[in-house]
């Protein structure tokens, strides 16, 4: 890792008061013209999860009657249909992770003729392919070696949140009950989706109960997978938005300093690469152009038709209101596919996959 910085510089740029802020904002390259985004749908292929995040809005029990247990392969392409009729190129399909651990996950998958949540998972992937115009992109937590080399054979990119590489934060609220949150596990996730040259989006969770030494450790860790296998395609840089219904209810919001100084603490670490800082826009709507000029170049997935299923009471802008703001800092917005341009050859995709990107480019 070449770095500019030292970790004991990267988090004093964290500590930051007022003064020395100009300072830091001084050091990053704000060169950028375009802010990009991936026009997808978000589509919950199941709302089980054997985690038990304390920040979580998206698991659902299976006694829940408004669960999602399972959908069918029916009930998707009628979401990837309509996905389609709206212009959207990435099917983003997020879901809680080994949910098949579950019974009632298992009974329905093997109702439909399955054995696994992976072998369903490709199975979607596939009819997607085949029956749309739009490109695979699978979030659905930690995966073998081999279920990765299956997966990558129908997705054009995939991703994980590492959320943060503290071992210490098992402990706390928000992973003790979450062994998928393991980070060894997820680092090792992330590593065999680089050997296996999956275009990959990762990226941090901020305001969970982690220090800033953890937070730089976090970013430096993902950076390290970087120079190892150059699949990292973005870091997403996200704050913990408390909601009343969650475990960790009460924990104090990131203030908006803070998210400021952990951008541009990410685009530091990332300056010399091409690797993008993605900041959502629905978490922090009312102040999202001020990440632009801390480094964050990139929206992420934004859908004109479905809901943030993982920030339910935070609504995605629409692509116009997206535009206005991003204009109004002194950008472009450009619209990207789920895997970035650079990816886009025979060394990550293959053939299929490979034809399809290059023709839905042709559309950008
Ligand atoms: S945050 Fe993700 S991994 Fe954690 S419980 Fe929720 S769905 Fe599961």
């Amino acid at each position: 890792m070449n770095q500019k910085y030292t970790k004991e510089e990267l988090v004093s740029f964290l500590d930051a008061e007022k003064g020395d802020f100009t300072s830091l904002i001084n050091k990053i390259p704000l060169d950028d013209e375009f802010i990009t985004y991936s026009k997808n749908v978000f589509i919950p292929l199941t709302e089980i999860c054997r985690n038990d995040c304390g920040y979580c809005n998206f698991k659902k029990t299976p006694e829940d009657d408004e669960a999602i247990i399972l959908k069918t392969k029916e009930e998707v392409l009628e979401d990837l249909k309509v996905a389609e009729k709206y212009g959207c190129k990435e099917a983003m399909f997020a879901f809680g992770e080994d949910a098949d651990c579950e019974e009632v996950v298992k009974n329905r998958l093997e109702e439909f003729g399955y054995e696994n949540m992976t072998d369903y998972v490709v199975d979607i992937c596939r009819m997607t392919l085949d029956e749309t115009t739009l490109l695979p992109h699978t979030n659905g937590g930690n995966y073998s070696y081999d279920d990765l080399a299956k997966l990558k054979e129908v997705n054009a990119s995939m991703g994980m949140m590492l959320e943060n590489s503290s071992e210490r934060l098992m402990k706390l609220p928000a992973h003790k009950k979450s062994p998928g949150k393991d980070p060894k596990v997820r680092l090792e996730t992330i590593a065999n989706a680089g050997k296996l040259k999956i275009a990959y989006t990762t990226g941090i969770l901020i305001g969970i109960g982690e220090t800033k030494e953890e937070i730089v450790d976090s970013l430096l860790a993902i950076r390290d997978l970087y120079d190892k296998y150059g699949h990292i395609q973005e870091v997403i840089i996200q704050n913990f938005t408390p909601t009343p219904t969650i475990e960790m209810n009460d924990v104090e919001p990131v203030t908006l300093f803070d998210m400021m100084k952990a951008v541009v603490v990410g685009k530091l670490i990332f300056e010399d690469t091409p690797v993008s800082i993605q900041i959502p826009p629905n978490l922090n709507y009312e102040t999202a152009q001020v990440f632009l000029l801390c480094g964050g170049d990139d929206w992420g997935g934004v859908s004109p038709i479905s809901i943030d299923f993982v920030n339910p009471t935070s609504p995605w802008p629409t692509l116009d209101e997206l535009e206005k703001i991003t204009k109004n800092a002194g950008y472009e917005l450009n619209e990207r596919l789920c895997i970035y341009e650079r990816y886009i050859n025979s060394e990550w995709l293959n053939d299929e996959l490979l034809e399809k990107a290059l023709s839905l480019t042709e559309h950008l």
